[in-house]
């Protein structure tokens, strides 16, 4: 077994075994570029060590060997006496975990080798600096000693000094810092800072081994859902010197501008520096350019490298170096985070220069990130944030701040526009959280409740904006710099960013969505140009057809323009809302024949103009709509507040009208809505009204086509659970449309929703009687593993998010293990019994981002999803053709 590998003994395909770091290191070393030498100890040492607490056999002594050829490479012995090699021991797992673990500088400095280094670097107090350095580095992360000790001491010697800077600190003060150091580590530590270099290097491996079980390291893998048994590799390397004067210095760079993707290199450097410098900020840095003129020579070399760099990753790179007395040394590169932006326009910047295909452009960007660029965005960006937290919902935000649930709906509902602010959102705050644009809270971060609630509910969300100070039950919050934002003052929130702003922010639409309504053409603008070309070979490569969920005829004109080649789910429920609610109720509580029939009556024109308008607007195309589909309460008056009436006016001796209501509201009032008289069982339960609706859709048909135009309409019947369901309802239709076709011909296909496990598990033969399946994902994730749908994404799922039992919301990604294979096996089912049977989703993970994958996996021919995210579905169902 192999546990260390020289940097020129691996390549960036080992990153499993040699983490990013390790393996980027490698591959730069293999391509002849000046990396310093070193070698990688694998992520299987650690994970060895991990389980078992010690190294596991023969890694000492590969470590020796290694070393004694880098101290070979190099001339010079690890911690020797004049001109002593130094190392630095970093960590670095297979996903980069920035800050998260353990590194370790200068190791093989000692009393003896200090003076080693003054001689050699001319530099007394850069010896000294280092020297103290290393005590404390090697102290707190090694020996486990509390900073603070460290920190409070390099105060007393500046204090007693009486300066401010750790800079006007001189050789003989640092000398004499490090003495109390060492004094620190004896005393906390319970023994000496080692002397013998290899001793601190063991320890240094061993260190950072023990830093992947950190409790913040384990926070961040949970957050970012990095495994937790992988294991960082450590890495020990020559160190190089960017502090040793003018011509020295460090630095990062771009190979692109990882902002907005624009072409040309982009970084910062700092002369007679080392690498923490630029980090810590005590010093500003220069544009990386400045480096053509303070040292022309490495610069030529760094440019030139970067091109080479990206060349062969084909892709941003970036990239850390440091100048050691004119000498080019590279110290990390890996194919470099971008913005959405960027990762379009670089995508097809590359595709451009011919360094990748299209399809490979393709791949290189995802649904996620162009939506992100779809949505509004605040118009100004001078202004100053008050507070940044968690990006955790996007979007732009303006409202009122309100502190509690009561006064958000309150106001919501009297017109304004809230934004809630709390410390951290809980259950009870459901109902703010509906009514609010967006949230702000000061705990938490992107699985907290507020975040969790806010994705789901579409609303903007920034939580965790730690420097404000909320005081609810004072109506009122603090910003850092001490501003007082009380109750009913405007601020404005950008959940994209995690950006708080004081006052009224104007809001755009992105220009994406300007371009995709057929607002703006690309023109010369570089983003939407790489958007256009990217979706254009999105649209040219995928076989899954993207359909929209459109009840009104403004919805279905949108998702026309946005792309949508047909509506894939009209919910009928939400044409009988508002003014029309009250007809469904007197057809509900109908006692006889001719109360119903008039009910009826009077919904019947209604329906067919609203049909008549959608059919319209997706002309030429499959419109599918589907029949009522509500819990039947949702029709019927509160029974709580009846309820009171009654009372009320029994009181007032007049107990007729209300509780005539009351008996038929409490003979229809159901315990689980969800699982009642609901979709084809209401149409089963309330004679005539399906038909009713039928006739509608297909007198609206005709009226099209005496209109010239060309409806392809599909009645979907929702909620079957057996074919006898789905029998008796297609029978009926077909009567309907049979008489109306007779005299104005149009296509008209009979199909229904697959929601339920039993419609699923039977889906063969429901196919004997259906033409088309559209996967209802929505209730049968509800049924298939038995949540409610509308509560436990507020109530259950922070808690199994942040136990790990799932990464993200059942309702949101597909379910593919559990959900997923009922769909699979139902479309298999379902294929066998009638091959030309058209197979769709229109549930929300139709729309997302993560599952479409899935459904052009499984085989189905197209997913429908709100207009707004038509572009989405349609970039990602490319994707999963290419
Ligand atoms: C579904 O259940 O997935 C569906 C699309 O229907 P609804 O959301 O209207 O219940
Ligand atoms: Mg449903």
């Amino acid at each position: 077994r192999k546990y260390v590998y020289d940097f020129a003994e691996g390549n960036r395909a080992m990153a499993d075994l040699l983490g990013g770091k390790g393996a980027n290191l490698a591959e730069m070393t293999v391509m002849g570029l000046p990396v310093p030498p070193g070698f990688t100890i694998t992520t299987e040492a650690c994970r060895a060590y991990l389980a078992t607490g010690a190294p596991p056999q023969g890694l000492a002594e590969e470590v020796g060997e290694h070393l004694h050829a880098l101290e070979r490479a190099m001339g010079r012995k690890l911690g020797q006496v004049d001109e002593p090699l130094l190392v630095s021991v970093r960590s670095g797992a297979r996903f980069s975990m920035p800050g998260m673990m353990d590194t370790v500088l200068d190791i093989g400095l000692t009393d003896e080798s200090v003076a080693g280094l003054a001689a050699w670097s001319g530099d007394e107090r850069l010896a000294w600096d280092s020297y103290r350095r290393l005590v404390q580095m090697f102290g707190t992360t090694v020996l486990g000693v509390e900073p603070g000790h460290f920190s409070d001491a390099l105060r007393a010697a500046k204090l007693a000094k009486g300066v401010t800077g750790d800079l006007e600190l001189d050789a003989a003060d640092l000398r004499a810092l490090t003495t109390t150091f060492k004094n620190i580590v004896r005393e906390h530590a319970g023994r000496e800072f080692p002397q013998d270099p290899r001793e601190q290097l063991d320890l240094a491996i061993r260190s950072v081994f023990e830093s992947w079980n950190t409790e913040r390291a384990h926070v961040y893998r949970r957050a970012e859902h990095i495994p937790e048994d992988l294991g960082t590799a450590v890495n020990v390397c020559a160190m190089v010197f960017g502090n040793l004067g003018d011509d020295s210095g460090t630095g990062v760079a771009f190979t692109r501008d990882p902002a907005t993707g624009a072409p040309g290199v982009y970084g910062d450097y700092l002369a007679d520096a080392q690498g923490e410098d630029v980090v810590a900020g005590i010093r500003n840095t220069l544009p990386l350019h400045r480096l053509a003129e303070l040292q022309p020579r490495p610069y030529e070399q760094l440019m030139a490298i970067m091109r080479t760099l990206e060349e062969h990753y084909r892709d941003l790179c970036d990239i850390e170096f440091t100048i050691e007395r004119g000498k080019l040394w590279m110290l990390q590169t890996r194919v470099g985070k971008r913005t959405a932006a960027a990762a379009f326009r670089i995508a097809e910047a590359l595709r451009e220069e011919g360094v990748i295909d299209a399809d490979e452009a393709l791949r290189r960007v995802t649904g996620a990130q162009l939506a992100q660029l779809m949505f509004p965005r605040f118009a100004d960006t001078a202004t100053r944030p008050v507070a940044t937290g968690v990006a955790a919902s996007p979007g732009a935000a303006v409202g009122e701040v309100v502190f509690d649930s009561a006064t958000a709906v309150r106001r919501a509902e009297a017109g304004a526009a809230v934004i809630l602010v709390r410390k951290e959102t809980n259950p009870d705050d459901l109902d703010g959280l509906i009514h609010a644009r967006g949230v702000l809270t000061s705990r938490g971060g992107k699985t907290s409740h507020a975040a969790v609630v806010a994705r789901g509910l579409g609303r903007t969300c920034v939580c965790g904006a730690e420097s404000l100070n909320v005081d609810a039950a004072n109506r009122r919050f603090t910003t850092a710099d001490g501003t007082v934002v009380a109750e009913g003052d405007v601020i404005s929130i950008d959940g994209t960013a995690g950006e708080v702003y004081l006052g009224r922010l104007a809001v755009v639409p992105s220009p994406v969505v300007d371009y995709f309504e057929g607002r703006r053409p690309p023109g010369r603008d570089a983003l939407l140009q790489a958007v256009d070309r990217i979706i254009t070979h999105a649209d040219a490569r995928r076989r899954l057809e993207v359909r929209a969920n459109a009840d009104t005829s403004d919805d279905t004109r949108r998702a026309r323009r946005l792309g949508a080649t047909g509506v894939g789910l009209c919910r009928t429920e939400h044409m009988f809302l508002g003014d029309r609610r009250v007809l469904v109720e007197r057809l509900i509580l109908a006692e006889t024949d001719a109360e119903r029939e008039s009910a009826l009556a009077a919904l019947l024109p209604l329906q067919r103009e609203d049909f008549v308008r959608i059919l319209e607007e997706m002309d030429g195309l499959p419109v599918t709509i589907r029949l009522l589909d509500p819990p039947l309460h949702e029709f019927l008056p509160d029974r709580t507040a009846l309820t009171a009436q009654v009372a009320v006016a029994q009181a007032l001796g007049r107990p007729d009208a209300p509780e005539t209501l009351l008996r038929a509201v409490d003979r229809l009032h159901e315990q689980n809505p969800m699982l009642g008289t609901r979709g084809v069982r209401l149409g089963l339960v309330v004679p005539g009204l399906y038909e009713m609706q039928v006739r509608a859709i297909a007198e609206a048909a005709a009226i099209r086509v005496r209109a010239g135009g060309t409806p392809r309409v599909e009645i979907m019947i929702p909620l079957v659970g057996d074919v006898r369901e789905l029998d008796i309802m297609a029978g009926r239709a077909r009567r309907i449309l049979d008489a109306i076709t007779a005299e104005t011909q149009f296509p008209y296909e009979i199909g229904t929703m697959i929601e339920l496990p039993r419609a699923a598990l039977t889906a063969g033969r429901i196919a004997g009687s259906a033409e088309f399946f559209s996967f209802g994902t929505n209730d049968l994730t509800q049924t298939v593993w038995g949540f409610s749908r509308d509560d436990v994404e507020a109530t259950v799922f922070p808690a199994y998010i942040t136990e790990g039992i799932f990464a993200v919301s059942p309702f949101e990604t597909i379910d593919r293990d559990g959900v997923g294979k009922l769909i699979a096996d139902a479309v298999e089912a379902g294929r066998a019994a009638r091959p030309d049977l058209v197979l769709g989703v229109c549930g929300e993970h139709g729309g997302d981002p993560a599952s479409i994958g899935f459904f052009h996996d499984v085989g189905l021919d197209y997913v429908s999803c709100s207009p707004f995210r038509v572009p989405v579905a349609r970039l990602e169902a490319g994707r999963a053709a290419v």
